[in-house]
């Protein structure tokens, strides 16, 4: 449903007269050398990541899967392009995010939910898949997850509501 061109614009080479000196030099793919382009998240993402803006994506993607979340504030990307170890981190973060719910300190829906306040974003109907999260994102499901492991290591009693803390 959502109307994005396939063709994207090659490296969008402006004149420095907007706000975006964040980024003046090119965000290069750390893989396969190509440049990478600033491109919504629903190119990547059929999920409904809101808040985030823009991601900085490998113009060979999808043969090459590399790409980054930009900030919010200034398109600055977060970090290097990754995909090396994305997977990896991606079955960290489903192992320990599973831990949550199969060892009865949520159900698994209130895991969901729970997974979305951890990320700061704002699901629609569906559920956050892992599958398809960011190397940002994973590092923050598997560090937020291993911290609420940890907290119900020693106690037996589930306590509930003790999570405002995210
Ligand atoms: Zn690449």
């Amino acid at each position: 449903m959502t109307e994005v061109s396939k063709s994207i614009p090659p490296t969008p080479k402006r004149p420095h007269k907007n706000k975006s000196k964040a980024h003046q030099k090119p965000v290069i793919c750390p893989y396969c050398g190509a440049q990478a382009l600033l491109r919504p998240v629903g190119d990547l993402f059929e999920e409904p990541y809101r808040r985030l803006n823009n991601f900085w994506v490998c113009v060979k993607h999808p043969e090459c899967d590399a790409y980054t979340a930009a900030h919010l504030k200034d398109d600055s990307p977060m970090g290097p392009l990754a995909n090396a170890g994305l997977r990896f981190k991606r079955m960290q973060a489903h192992y320990y995010f599973d831990q949550l719910w199969r060892s009865g300190i949520f159900s698994r829906n209130a895991a969901y939910r729970w997974l979305g306040d951890a990320l700061g974003v704002k699901w629609k109907d569906k559920q956050p898949h892992i599958s398809q999260m960011s190397d940002v994102f994973c590092d923050i499901v598997i560090r937020e997850s291993q911290a609420v492991l940890q907290n119900h290591k020693g106690k037996v009693e589930m306590q509930r509501g003790v999570d405002d803390d995210g």
